[in-house]
């Protein structure tokens, strides 16, 4: 077996979406855009809506596709992107509900299929997506006349529970949405930590899902096995890899493992991620290569055939933060090239 194995939990994932809609009173929507964080949103979403997920969240009407062959007809799909130009037919096919973000989408939408279901962005201060409050007020009584399945807006700052923002968006959602009948919802994984204030009707979780910050006590969704291709012998003063940035200090086995940058094992973690063989930490030496790893096994007593790159021991957050990035990146720059293995998920 020349590539890595990725092992995917579906059972810490389905665990994960449990504590967060309890958390939120039973509430919680799911968020499975970008092939469900990269995890692969053909396994995950059924798995989630056995879990209980009646609502579902994706970026693009695109990625609706996948999703709604492997859902069935039923659950909610939501579109982030909302409306977009050429969306008509896979909103109709898919049965997708557009968010709408501007008044350009909303006429769009209404002009072409005035009598399908959407939702409604609200923008309170990310500058992102979502209607300004002006172009709302200007709107807001003809769209609410249309029954939205929801009016939702999106916190910036939400992973920094103290962050003055969090507070500063709930009023402009409150303000905004002030005598409003249709569902609400504001919180993704970090505002459904914030608290019942943040809940409204709907949350929509994603990173919380797959095991990643800013949800702490999630249980790990990733195992990532690498095999070692072979082990050698480095004398001290020899070096290892591109660029001769390391250099043996004294005598060392160096393992050479099959995955690289092209595997999503982003290079700005060399030098400070290590690879791990029954609990036991071993530093990567050298810099990440697109196909290759070099890692410092001294420490072993024997030679390993596979070293793990995620793990309990080493999540998705603690990778990215050797490689000064976020958890949600290292999920979503997971290769094509692993073996998947889907565990856990039984009906
Ligand atoms: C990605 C996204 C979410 C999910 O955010 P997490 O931080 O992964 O929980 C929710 N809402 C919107 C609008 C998003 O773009």
């Amino acid at each position: 077996m020349g590539t890595g194995r990725l092992t995917i939990d579906l059972d810490a994932i389905t665990a994960n979406w449990w504590t967060l809609d309890a958390r939120a009173g039973g509430r919680a929507g799911a968020v499975v855009k970008a092939d469900a964080y990269g995890l692969g949103a053909e396994k995950v979403a059924p798995v989630l809506r056995r879990a209980g997920a009646d609502a579902f969240f994706v970026a693009v009407a695109e990625e609706g596709g996948a999703l709604r062959r492997a859902l069935g007809p039923g659950p909610e799909i939501y579109v982030f992107a909302g409306h977009m130009a050429g969306d008509h037919d896979m909103i109709r096919d898919l049965d997708l509900i557009p968010m709408l973000n501007s008044g350009a989408q909303v006429k769009r939408h209404v002009s072409g299929m005035a009598d399908r279901p959407f939702a409604v962005q609200l923008d309170t201060g990310m500058n992102r997506l979502g209607m300004e409050p002006a172009e709302w007020a200007a709107l807001r009584d003809d769209l609410l006349a249309r029954n939205p399945r929801l009016i939702a807006s999106h916190l910036a700052c939400a992973d920094e529970p103290d962050h003055p923002m969090n507070a500063r968006q709930l009023d402009a959602f409150r303000g905004m949405t002030e005598g409003v009948e249709a569902p609400l919802s504001l919180a993704a994984t970090g505002g459904t930590l914030l608290g019942e204030a943040f809940h409204f009707h709907r949350t929509r979780p994603g990173v919380g899902l797959y095991g990643g910050e800013p949800f702490a006590a999630a249980e790990p969704v990733v195992t990532l096995d690498l095999p070692v291709i072979q082990v050698r012998e480095v004398a001290a003063g020899e070096t290892v890899g591109y660029g001769n940035t390391w250099a043996a200090t004294r005598p060392v086995r160096i393992a050479t493992l099959a995955a690289g940058y092209a595997d999503g094992l982003i290079r700005a973690m060399g030098g400070r991620a290590r690879l791990w063989h029954d609990g036991r930490p071993c530093p990567l030496a050298g810099r990440v290569s697109m196909d290759l790893l070099t890692v410092d096994i001294t420490g072993l007593d024997e030679t390993p055939d596979t070293l793990q790159l995620l793990s309990r021991e080493q999540t998705v957050d603690h990778l990215a933060h050797a490689a000064g990035t976020i958890g949600y990146e290292i999920l979503t720059s997971l290769g094509s090239r692993y073996e998947r293995r889907y565990v856990g998920g039984a009906p």
